[in-house]
């Protein structure tokens, strides 16, 4: 297949929405976004070998480039509509593609974006970029920035699954009890769209975690201007990493693993957790909001020393 054939037969959509006025095929998609609403811009760049394994699935692929960027814009409070793909392939095999183009079409059903343009060009190693365009409601937008002391801190799921789930898929040790849970949980993102956008009213700030628990809530807290301390014992483990690991090393992947793409959310009231309930999403208190600067921890009420090695490209 050449270039026009791979876009034709695996990347243009049978049908659009009325909002996609040109989509595949032109220079340029021309869109029409809702009057009244803002748009929230995303694009996340996914290199085979640093932010997957290899030889992992090609509709795992496919569907984690989509979810994730889904996750930045549930963290704005947004709904993701259009989005544009740029693939940098090392080769074309066919059957490798039509894959990777059923994992991005299923990840664009389930969180109700289409895609509307892209790029392919051929590279010495396998690259995906996905570009979303969501509307947010300007009254609700969520930022990592209006934290304020007295906030409680919360996070979705359970973190550090995702992190030994890649672990598992590296070290091929995929017989252990709960390891097709928690490879699940990286091959598959959740992106927690329905909670970002219905915790938007009352949060006063939001991450979703891709770096890490311990990073990313560093991140808001250092947007807006305040310290925070966790309790570790209140972080939620879910069973099958407790079972797989000991809790000190089951608390490393939570604090510092990333690929959650969990929300972590700051808010000063406690409707949090029952909207989380009526979403039927675990939402789970972890900490507090406080003036200063820093993230500290503490492991049963005690102040706990932990050191953060979160993922990062550049040091
Ligand atoms: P141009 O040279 O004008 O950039 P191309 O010939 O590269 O256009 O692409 C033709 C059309 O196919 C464009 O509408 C482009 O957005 C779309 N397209 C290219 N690659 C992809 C892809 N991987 N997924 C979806 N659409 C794509
Ligand atoms: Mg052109």
């Amino acid at each position: 297949m050449d270039e026009f054939e791979i876009i034709r037969r695996l990347f243009t959509p049978d049908k659009t929405s009325d909002s996609v006025i040109i989509g595949v095929g032109d220079d340029g998609a021309i869109l029409r976004p809702d009057a009244g609403r803002d748009l929230v811009a995303v694009v996340d760049t996914m290199v085979s070998g640093v932010h997957f394994p290899e030889d992992l699935n090609p509709a795992d692929i496919g569907f984690r480039a989509v979810a994730v960027n889904v996750s930045d814009i549930a963290a704005m409070g947004g709904r993701p509509r259009w989005m544009t793909l740029a693939l940098t392939l090392d080769n074309a095999d066919q059957d490798w593609l039509e894959e990777l183009s059923s994992g991005i079409a299923s990840a664009a059903s389930a969180f109700g974006v289409e895609l509307v343009g892209g790029d392919i060009t051929r590279g010495s190693e396998f690259v995906i970029s996905v570009q979303i365009t969501g509307d947010v409601e300007p009254s609700l937008v969520m930022t990592r920035r209006g934290a304020s002391p007295g906030d409680s801190i919360y996070v979705s799921g359970s973190p550090g699954d995702a992190a030994l789930g890649l672990s598992l898929i590296q070290s091929g040790d995929t017989q252990l009890a709960g390891s097709e849970y928690l490879i699940g949980r990286f091959n598959r993102p959740d992106a927690r769209l329905q909670l970002g956008q219905a915790i938007a009213p009352v949060a006063s700030a939001a991450i979703d975690l891709s770096d890490g628990l311990y990073a990313d809530l560093g991140k808001l807290l250092a947007a807006s201007g305040v310290a925070g301390v966790i309790e570790l014992n209140d972080i939620p483990l879910s069973d099958a990493l407790l079972r797989a690991v000991d809790r000190t090393d089951a608390l490393r992947y939570a604090l510092g693993g990333g690929d959650d793409y969990e929300l972590c959310i700051t808010a000063s009231g406690a409707s949090v957790i029952g909207i989380g309930e009526h979403l039927k999403t675990p939402v789970t208190k972890i900490g507090r909001v406080l003036e200063g600067q820093g993230l500290s921890c503490t492991l049963g009420g005690e102040a706990y020393d932990y050191r953060d090695d979160g993922y990062r490209h550049f040091h």
